[in-house]
């Protein structure tokens, strides 16, 4: 049976997104795993484990606890496929048949492949290449490093709208505070969790991003609360993505269950920053992003590629900031205009500058996890995302939003599966791993 076939004939809930792993010791706060021969890593800090038990982990978190039955069946399942899939990836990942490369690429290429440091100057010429040899040794080399250090493991998470109210007014973005154009929604806490309770139950998701825009009916205190409620009847992994909230916001969602963050700063240039956030300073966000790090979540963290008034300087140091505040994962995507904002009459940027700046981001980090974003999809609906995950990526992110909110969470136009239901965007999502040899595999810390 041809690997795809098993896949999509695993039961969904078995299937989104995790592979069971066998706990075989002890490290401290942390387990380790068996995983189809390997030894992971996962802290646990919300279970009841022992020696031999199976557990789900996302982000380096024990989630839950599979019944040995359930796990091994799930394991017997994945076997085969799995190390078919990691064929297919290897395959895939090598350097042979790639294009003549221009000398001085391949000469600062070897040394990314050698694990010597490359220069400023060097990254820079890399993120201005325009030759197609060059930038197909480029994307070539950055998939062999993403494939050397992660294998074929692929982290999958959902996300929840449950807002598009904002009271900020980001110039580039389309539920900024000064669209009036925009239809204005708020899912009930009821709505938020049976969506929650679906993904987990139905689809088998184990990691959720809840995302809004500054919406000041949901404080701090409200989320928290909104968290508890989830986290006690769903073994999940949470992310809160909410815009600003402030040390003590943090924490609060901390201690309520949360262990993850995702806020992008957008551009890490001072002047441009307050440009395009005119209320909002920098420093404010950068700080916010290093407390949530330091507080103990895992950051979501990056920028806009291709936004009015950026030069591919500014986008090196944005991926520099980004590595500064060691996220668990990046998430580079295109500026897309919106036609309701000010920045309508701008083009969004080349393909290309964003499979670059992923590449550029793989090699800056061997060791993160990068987001193939929604927003490259949507720049290149054929092939966006797969190539993405050619040039370093391996992380997605799949939208969950209830269909009849998910196209008013209009932050750029034609947002790609805006209109397709979870289960289509999961075969879709499958049918992509399955080409190109990923497995969700998320156990381990790295
Ligand atoms: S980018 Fe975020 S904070 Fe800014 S307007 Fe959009 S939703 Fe609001």
């Amino acid at each position: 049976m041809p690997s795809y076939l098993l896949l999509t004939s695993l039961p969904l809930a078995n299937m989104c997104y995790a592979i069971p792993g066998k706990i075989t010791d002890f490290d401290g706060k942390k387990v380790i795993v068996d995983y189809f021969g390997e030894k992971r890593y996962a802290y646990n800090e919300f279970k009841e484990v022992k020696k031999g038990d199976y557990i789900y982990a996302q982000g380096g978190f024990v989630i839950n606890v599979v019944p040995e039955k359930e796990a091994m069946e799930i394991l017997e399942f994945w076997k085969e496929s799995f190390f078919k899939l990691r064929e297919v990836d290897l395959r895939l990942a090598r350097l042979e048949g790639s294009g003549v490369a221009g000398e001085k690429t391949r000469i600062i290429l070897d040394k990314a492949l050698e694990g010597r440091k490359i220069d400023f100057e060097e990254y820079l010429y890399l993120l201005s290449l325009e030759d197609e040899n060059d930038m197909g040794y480029l994307f070539k080399v950055a998939n062999f490093i993403r494939q050397k250090h992660h294998k074929n493991a692929c982290c999958v998470h959902g996300i929840i709208e449950f807002s598009n109210f904002c009271s900020s007014d980001c110039l580039y973005c389309g539920i900024r505070k000064s669209n009036r154009t925009l239809e204005r929604y708020r899912m009930s806490e009821e709505e938020i969790l049976q969506t929650v309770r679906e993904a987990v139950s139905v689809y088998g998701f184990k990691s959720i991003v809840l995302q809004s825009g500054e919406d000041p009916h949901f404080d701090a205190d409200g989320i928290s609360f909104l968290i508890r409620r989830i986290l006690k009847e769903n073994n999940l992994l949470l992310f809160i993505s909410v815009g600003e909230v402030g040390e003590r916001g943090l924490k609060k969602f901390y201690e309520a269950g949360a262990r993850g963050v995702l806020i992008r700063f957008e551009t890490s240039d001072k002047e441009l920053y307050s440009k395009l956030h005119p209320r909002d300073a920098l420093s404010y966000r950068m700080a916010e992003i290093r407390a949530a790090g330091e507080i103990g979540f895992l950051v979501l963290t990056g920028g806009l590629v291709g936004v009015p008034g950026q030069k591919n300087e500014d986008i090196l140091k944005d991926i520099f900031a980004a590595k500064k505040l060691c996220p668990e994962m990046y998430t580079f995507g295109p500026f897309l205009p919106h036609p309701d904002t000010p920045l309508s009459q701008n083009q969004p940027p080349a393909v290309e500058l964003v499979l670059k700046t992923i590449a550029v981001l793989r090699l800056a980090d061997v060791n993160g996890k990068i987001v193939s974003t929604t927003a490259l999809e949507t720049l290149d609906a054929e092939k966006g995302r797969n190539d993405g995950f050619m040039a370093g990526a391996n992380s997605l992110m799949l939208n969950l939003t209830p269909e009849k909110y998910r196209g008013l969470y209009n932050i750029y136009p034609g947002r790609i599966h805006e209109k397709e239901t979870v289960k289509h965007q999961i075969d879709k999502a499958i049918e992509d791993l399955q080409k190109l040899g990923r497995a969700p595999t998320d156990i381990g810390l790295r």
